[in-house]
């Protein structure tokens, strides 16, 4: 093709994109309405339009009465959601999570295996292979209905390559994710960073992205991480590997960190580090509310029983889990001193509890004297769920920027 081929065939899919973003962020509308909103001539969206309904993108539903124009009828057009599915996969301790979802963002269905440090791509591979044949076939769904694979791995990826760098002990170094799954699963494959997968899940499905927002997007959990996204777009880095706010290091000469540093933010205030530490102390003295909780075994210590011991104020959980959370909030403070960010969104279930919300704001007053920070401290609209949402919008993204095409 020549250069003048290629252009026309760039400027068609620019297009189609912004028809499609436009009715995935305000819904059906006109031909004409859509034109007005993206400043294209009318001719440009009827052809175009007319060749994403061949092509069973898009649909046309009733007419509507032209407001401006009494009398006159326009047909509202919208994306074909039911077009194809779309399945996405979360790889991360505890479990590997395979969800079917449709363009909409909603789920169909959820499959969950469990791994452990350790397990290897080859085991994953197949997993995820296993996963998926079982989740297509409780549903009669056949693979020529999957538009895509959208894959969430912890640690550092390459997204343009699909290649997981650092798992952090899941699976080998420098594994071709993308490659393995697409040859494993015969479907289009597309990979990225869990923490930005969830991030982007978050921004597509609160539909609240048309104003160019800079965010901050904190998960909290076994691990910390987090995403930035800067005009509504995820901002990776030169290595792939921005937004490691975990590996932050927040008191030299500390802890052994499982990415090999010292010190890491993750070695106090993860989930995994105060588990760590309560285990250490606990006994009927010195932890005796979560001793009753957990009925005199160690082993009954997770992170519900530790908030359960932090809510009834079980003195020596509770400084541990504050100390957590005084340094997440430094950590945090210096964070959003360097990329002066909009909105800080917190996931996890940890933030599901007041308690702890209202704990991170009293540092920012009390201890940080930050009080900007707490208009902007915001919980996801999907805690619990974008583990789900994150990796099959990593596809509906994909299908929606470029007009259609993967
Ligand atoms: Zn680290």
């Amino acid at each position: 093709m020549d250069t003048k081929g290629r252009n026309m065939e760039s400027i068609k899919i620019i297009n189609r994109g912004e028809i499609l973003k436009t009715l995935y962020n305000s819904g059906q509308m006109s031909r004409k309405r859509i034109a007005e909103l993206i400043g294209l001539t009318s001719a440009a969206i009827t052809v175009n339009v007319k060749e994403m309904i061949e092509e069973g993108l898009i649909i046309e539903l009733g007419e509507v009465e032209d407001t401006k124009r009494a009398g006159r009828k326009e047909i509202n057009i919208d994306i074909n959601y039911n077009y194809k599915y779309v399945i996405g996969i979360c790889i991360e301790q505890p479990d590997i999570i395979i969800t079917l979802g449709k363009l909409n963002l909603n789920v169909v269905d959820v499959y969950k295996v469990p791994i452990k440090k350790g397990v290897g791509y080859k085991k994953i591979v197949k997993i995820i292979k296993d996963g998926v044949d079982i989740i297509l076939n409780r549903n009669s769904i056949d693979k020529d209905y999957i538009l895509g694979v959208g894959v969430g791995i912890i640690g550092e990826v390459d997204s343009a390559l699909g290649v997981s760098k650092n798992s952090f002990g899941i699976i080998e170094k420098n594994i071709s994710i993308k490659e393995e799954l697409e040859k494993s699963l015969n479907m289009k494959v597309y990979v990225d960073n869990n923490v930005r997968t969830l991030a982007l899940g978050e921004i597509l499905s609160s539909k609240d992205n048309t104003n160019k927002e800079s965010l901050l997007f904190i998960k909290y959990g076994f691990g910390v991480g987090s995403a930035i996204i800067i005009d509504n777009k995820i901002y990776s880095g030169y290595n792939s590997r921005a937004g490691e706010i975990g590996h932050t290091i927040v008191y030299p000469n500390g802890l052994e960190c499982r990415c090999g540093k010292y010190g890491c933010l993750e070695t106090i205030s993860s989930m995994w580090a105060v588990g760590d530490k309560i285990q250490k102390i606990y006994s009927k003295d010195t932890t005796p509310i979560l001793y009753d909780i957990t009925y005199g075994d160690i082993k009954n210590i997770n992170k519900d029983t530790v908030l359960m011991a932090y809510e009834l104020k079980d003195n020596r959980v509770t400084e541990i889990v504050d100390e957590a959370l005084y340094y997440f909030s430094v950590s945090l403070e210096n964070y959003i001193s360097l990329l002066d960010p909009s909105r800080i969104i917190l996931y996890g279930s940890m933030f599901e509890k007041d308690l702890i919300i209202d704990k991170i704001k009293n540092i920012f007053i009390d201890k940080i004297k930050d009080y900007s920070v707490i208009e902007k401290l915001q919980r996801s609209q999907n805690n619990g769920h974008l583990e789900e949402i994150g990796p099959i919008s990593i596809i509906v993204n994909r299908f929606i920027s470029n007009g259609g095409y993967l």
